[in-house]
């Protein structure tokens, strides 16, 4: 059986990252049709627009795609890509998983987590409103008079929509994961003693839908801020978290340091029926076209990208051949080596060849 695939490598680091995934899927032997398009800088150039509709038509059609990422200019400029994308798609799900690999250096051991945020809606929804506008002043004396709290007149405002649909369709999403992936338990996360109106929503959705996978799946809530601390503490603890679109952001960053770095967290845009995959990683402009950065982020994505099509066996033997790689540490990029300026540590490009080369040899039962 072949897969249509779209390919979209993204700039920065991108192009160097998403090629090094591409190598390995190829060389699972899992047959993928590639359909390569554009978005980000690489987009601008061709299509005076960072998000072309032929690049969504693409994913529209072939319901799967694989994205290195894409810079974003940050207060100016056009909007996130990322953000678009998932828009655009209704790509409501992304899910992060996070797990320490032996090799990897990090203060903990044993974590195995996964992060579910909300993509669609919260102070991600892109409703903002700049400083000193003739509309915001309007919208801010609007606002003052029906909540009763002074706003200072030359505030900026960004909304944050948080509704009962969008939230418990990714609670019911987070519980189908964890049932789907013999998980244990699911943490949803809010703060809802402070914000009693958006949070407390999501906090009550969360309740309700947990009450029908009683039996099925352990659940609790707990507060953002203290769950920040008890990851710190004890990661092990957790088990899927679900959390809205900002706090899942942020925290997804933080699990990511929890087992060693961005070099190796993978993740997954989900809608009905499209998945985009990309790491949680940036663009890291500055290191472009270095061939130093780590592939092993993009090309856990991949597994990701395998395990949705159900290549299981496929994705688990290149998961095993990505953990040989890094549990020897020789074949590793900069950022796996004890010392930054390790001269022992490869390329970009070479660490995927050590990869490939690993692929070959391991087996798995699926
Ligand atoms: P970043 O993740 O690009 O880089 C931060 C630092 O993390 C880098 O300087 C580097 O030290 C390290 N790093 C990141 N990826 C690595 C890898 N594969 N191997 C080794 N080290 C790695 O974050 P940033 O600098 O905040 O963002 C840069 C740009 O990327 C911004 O424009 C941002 O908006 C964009 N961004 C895009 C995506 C996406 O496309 N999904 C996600 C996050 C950020």
């Amino acid at each position: 059986m072949s897969y249509r695939v779209t390919f979209i490598p993204g700039d920065g680091i991108g192009p160097e990252v998403a090629w090094a995934a591409r190598r390995c899927l190829d060389a699972t032997g899992v047959a993928i049709q590639w359909d390569e398009r554009l978005a980000g800088e690489a987009a601008i150039k061709q299509f005076q627009t960072p998000l072309p509709e032929e690049t969504l038509q693409s994913i529209r059609d072939t319901r799967v795609a694989i994205k290195g990422p894409v810079t974003t200019p940050i207060g100016t400029g056009f909007r996130s890509v990322n953000v678009a994308l998932r828009k655009a798609l209704n790509l409501y799900a992304c899910v992060r998983p996070c797990r320490t690999y032996a090799g990897v250096r990090s203060p903990f051991q044993h974590v195995d987590l996964v992060v579910v945020r909300e993509n669609t809606e919260d102070l991600y929804a892109g409703i903002e409103f700049p400083a000193k506008d003739a509309q915001t002043v309007k919208l801010i004396a609007q606002l003052s008079e029906w909540s009763k709290q002074p706003i200072q007149p030359d505030a900026a405002i960004s909304i944050k929509p948080i509704s009962t649909t969008a939230t418990e369709r990714i609670v019911r999403f987070a519980f189908e994961y964890a049932l789907s992936h013999g998980r244990k338990k699911v943490t949803a996360v809010h703060k809802a003693n402070i914000m009693k109106f958006t949070d407390g929503l999501f906090m009550e959705t969360s309740r309700r839908v947990a009450k029908t996978y009683e039996g099925r799946m352990a659940f609790e809530d707990r507060l953002v801020d203290a769950t920040c601390m008890q990851l710190v503490l004890k990661p092990q603890e957790f088990d899927v978290l679900v959390l809205p679109n900002l706090y899942g952001d942020i925290l997804s960053d933080l699990c990511a340091g929890l087992i060693g770095g961005l070099g190796v967290a993978p993740g997954a845009n989900i809608g009905d029926g499209i998945a985009l995959f990309e790491a949680v990683h940036g663009s890291a402009p500055k290191y472009q076209g270095m061939n130093k950065v780590n592939p092993v982020a993009m090309i856990l994505s991949g597994v990701l990208l395998l395990q949705h099509v159900g290549e299981q066996e496929a994705a688990g033997r290149l998961e095993a051949a990505v953990e040989r790689i890094l549990r020897e540490g020789k074949s590793v990029t900069y950022d796996l080596k004890a010392d930054r300026n390790d001269p022992t540590a490869v390329g970009t490009r070479e660490m995927t060849d050590a990869i490939i080369a690993q692929l070959k040899t391991v087996k798995v039962r699926v």
